[in-house]
């Protein structure tokens, strides 16, 4: 596994960085063996009927202060040491755990969705673990969603693609996140068995601006000409969500519906909004 090219920068000195990246990975393995990350999830929001339609799971690790707390930061020092093989296969189990419980709600979202990381599709053991989890909690298929980078679906396209085949074999929703930061070309998209776009942040930031709101309105148009769902991600003003409807897009998350919570939060949120 490659070093992410990100902590080229945090140090001049190699040799302190790469002490400083183990020292960090180490105090990850043990508060991930001490059971103290935490899954956070984030609503998403159907654009035309304003139903709340899934959540997006997200890790946390909330002992940590600083920069070190971020997961764009811990995440991809958990894929270069492959820690984030076990990690995943702990947040796609608590996930589907927390779903179980949401699941009889008013309210209820439809699915939650879980971020996949390459060295996850690598093991070959990824549908196995898929499987297990929705057994364990009796959960039909179709409300675990799967969201992939653009970027890695492109990585290695032979073993995502026949990874992704298998779990679309078990009847999970596969889902392109970031879509339009990375490099697919239109032939790699359609050979991939995919359900959804996620349109990247960065796009839904400046949507107001005539070249973003171009890639927006053309990757809505892709996606329905492949008979793809669309879900924004970002969204964090009523004109923005205005925009992504206008422009057909089929569902948004951001923090101008609701950040990232603890389950516990979560259900307080969907019972207010149940209510409301
Ligand atoms: P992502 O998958 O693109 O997740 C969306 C990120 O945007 C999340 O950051 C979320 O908290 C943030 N976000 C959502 N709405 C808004 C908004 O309106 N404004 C702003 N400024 N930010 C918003 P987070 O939770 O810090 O996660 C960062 C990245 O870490 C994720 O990006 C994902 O790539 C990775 N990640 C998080 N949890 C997991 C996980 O369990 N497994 C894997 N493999 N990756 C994960
Ligand atoms: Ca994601
Ligand atoms: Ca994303
Ligand atoms: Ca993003």
């Amino acid at each position: 596994i490659k070093p992410h090219p990100r902590w080229a920068s945090f140090s001049p000195d190699m040799e302190a960085n790469t002490r400083w990246r183990h020292e960090i990975i180490r105090q990850l393995r043990t508060a991930f063996q001490a059971n103290l990350l935490q899954v956070w999830y984030q609503p998403q929001v159907h654009l035309q009927t304003n139903e709340v339609s899934g959540v997006e799971a997200l890790l946390r690790w909330p002992g940590e202060v600083g920069f070190i707390q971020s997961p764009s930061v811990f995440i991809p020092l958990a894929e270069y040491s492959g820690l984030i093989v076990e990690m995943g296969d702990w947040v796609l189990d608590e996930a589907c755990r927390a779903y179980q419980e949401l699941q009889h709600l008013p309210n209820a979202p439809k699915r939650v969705a879980v971020n996949i990381s390459m060295p996850q599709f690598r093991t070959g053991t990824l549908s196995k673990s898929v499987n297990q989890s929705l057994l364990k909690y009796k959960l039909a298929p179709n409300v675990l969603e799967l969201e992939i980078t653009e970027s890695i679906a492109m990585d290695e396209p032979e073993i995502v693609r026949s990874c992704l085949s298998a779990l679309r074999t078990i009847g999970v929703d596969i889902s392109i996140d970031d879509f339009g930061t990375g490099y697919s070309s239109l032939g790699q998209l359609h050979a991939l068995p995919i359900d959804s776009l996620k349109i990247d942040k960065s796009f839904v930031d400046d949507i107001d601006e005539e070249k973003s709101g171009l890639y927006v309105e053309l990757i809505i148009g892709l996606a329905q000409r492949l008979g793809l769902s669309t879900v924004a991600e970002g969204v964090e003003t009523k004109t923005q969500a205005h925009r992504l409807k206008e422009l057909g897009c089929t569902i948004a998350q951001g923090y101008y519906y609701a950040k990232p919570m603890p389950l516990h939060e979560l259900k307080r949120w969907l019972e207010a909004r149940a209510n409301a």
